[in-house]
């Protein structure tokens, strides 16, 4: 609804004679989905939320003409009834640090002169004049910033890899096929702050020795994708992309690739194989993208939102980001929250917080005032966190531990009426049509797994069904030839972990 509103707001601007004092400015998604559309008023960041079209006359006269907050509209704590009049008052921003979402919601996507003043490109103009390559990935790799899209592997080492690796040519690739149900991360960060990744791209292309970028994005997020293109036009103008760039000799150039929305092609090897144009299917690794990558040549392939937190890095230094998270996962994570949780939306916090802090904290507890069951953390991949892991940090490693995984930062939450067999049942139905179906235990292991699942649910299930899932999902896991296979059982593993007491009653139910 919200450019509906701006129609609105025009219309009444100009009936009060205000278009030349007061500048509406369109902004990506602040976040806070529960509450949209949402308006602030700035320089008071007086904080309205569920903004109606009727509502903007109210606005205009009672707050931009006659200085007076229109009280109704805004937020109030679903626990107490509390109001919080400015955004940084209300409580799901007050815990964030919005360290890579610092602009998403507060400048226009599609001017890069508010990027710019915005400390934009700042990074990228300190590595390129006053830093060697060498330095910039020394930086990288002192902050530890850990690959966002699933695996966390050491960002600065993969640079270092591809910066090593022998060859002419080389290609720097962002990762922008989210594809988990319940994520819209990199589609928030694509949508608000598009310089931010096309800057993070370009200091890696200025470290690894490449001068061509490809941002490989679905073509179900049409929105990120005309906002990447007017970026890239913007930057060009700028001087910021293209050749020779200011005057140093170094050139980059970045192409869009829409990506036809199968999930497999979120796995880096099937993603390179679709820019070129091939069906998306994985290949086996070793030889890895930094040796041979796209079209054979070294490439550095990293997601939408590590490269967003690459331009930080550099204006702040490795050291100063290396101070937030935790000993081995440093900085921020953003994640998206859905599912039975009252402030439904898009958050960001630092590394070691506690899932129990994010869902009751910031996202103000469970709807209805039900009971906490468990989290789903990672989508399809991931697994599921009860009640006894709520303390848990929230770190890459302490989530393995647990038998989950940070995965790309989907967060489903579920109340005391989830069955989570079924919760189960949906992730692998999704994983099992999703299947590319290249290797055979993924291929024949996902529907026999479905089926077993099927027949629980049917309550016809036994309780040797539960031991060959189980035996079947470590099969599948340990012997699938890419991501997708090797972590799709997660999901059954994790809820027959903390939650077999209810498979067990599927299957008495039915005597
Ligand atoms: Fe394809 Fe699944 Fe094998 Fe991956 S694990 S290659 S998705 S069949």
């Amino acid at each position: 609804g919200s450019r509906k509103l701006v129609e609105v707001l025009q219309e009444e601007l100009q009936k009060h004679g205000l278009t030349d004092k007061i500048k509406i400015t369109i902004t990506g998604c602040h976040g806070f989905c529960e509450q949209g559309p949402l308006m602030i008023v700035e320089p008071d960041k007086t904080f309205y939320v569920r903004v109606q079209d009727s509502d903007v006359a109210e606005i205009v006269e009672q707050n931009l003409v006659g200085g007076q907050v229109v009280e109704r509209l805004l937020y109030k704590d679903p626990n107490t009834g509390e109001p919080a009049e400015t955004y940084e008052s209300v409580p799901f921003y007050a815990k964030q640090q919005r360290l890579v979402l610092h602009n998403c919601g507060h400048i226009n996507p599609e001017d890069v002169a508010e990027y710019i003043a915005n400390d934009g490109y700042a990074g990228f103009v300190k590595a390129l004049l006053d830093m060697t390559p060498e330095e910039v990935i020394e930086d990288v790799k002192k902050s530890g910033l850990r690959g966002r899209g699933g695996a966390g592997f050491p960002t600065g080492m993969k640079w270092s890899f591809v910066r090593q690796a022998t060859g002419d040519k080389k290609y720097v690739v962002c990762n922008a096929d989210e594809g988990d149900p319940g994520a819209f991360m990199d589609r928030s960060v694509l949508e608000g702050d598009p310089h931010a990744v096309l800057e993070g791209m370009l200091i890696c292309g200025y470290a690894v020795g490449a001068d061509e970028g490809y941002i490989y994005v679905r073509a179900e997020y049409p929105l990120a994708i005309e906002r990447l293109k007017i970026a890239i036009a913007q930057a060009e103008q700028y001087g910021i992309l293209g050749d020779n760039i200011f005057n140093t000799g170094f050139n980059f150039h970045i192409k869009i690739k829409a990506g036809a929305g199968a999930f497999v092609c979120g796995e880096e090897t099937a993603l390179l194989t679709s820019i070129e144009g091939n069906r998306g299917m994985p290949r086996v690794r070793p030889p890895f993208p930094a040796q041979k990558g796209l079209w054979g040549k070294p490439t550095n392939l990293n997601n939408v939102e590590t490269y967003a937190n690459v331009p930080y890095i550099l204006r702040h230094g490795g050291d100063n980001y290396a101070k937030l998270g935790t000993e081995k996962s440093k900085g921020t994570k953003i994640f998206a929250l859905t599912g039975k949780v009252n402030n439904t939306g898009l958050v960001e916090v630092p590394m070691g917080m506690t899932m129990r802090d994010i869902i009751f904290t910031i996202g103000g507890g469970i709807q209805g005032g039900k009971k906490y069951k468990a989290v789903q953390i990672g989508g399809p991949s991931g697994g599921c966190i009860p009640e006894e892991n709520l303390d848990l940090p929230v770190d890459y490693d302490s989530l393995t531990a647990a038998g989950a995984m940070m995965g790309s930062g989907g967060l489903v939450v579920m109340d005391e009426t989830t069955c989570m067999v079924d919760v189960a049942r949906f992730f692998l139905t999704f994983t099992q049509s999703e299947s590319c179906g290249k290797c055979t235990p993924c291929r024949e292991g996902t529907k026999r797994m479905l089926e077993i699942l099927t027949r629980i649910c049917d309550g016809e299930g036994n309780m040797e069904d539960l031991d060959t899932l189980e035996r079947l999902g470590r099969v599948v896991k340990n012997t699938a030839l890419c991501g997708l296979g090797q972590t799709c059982p997660n999901p059954i593993l994790s809820t027959l972990r903390y939650f077999k007491d209810e498979y067990i009653a599927h299957i008495r139910d039915k005597r």
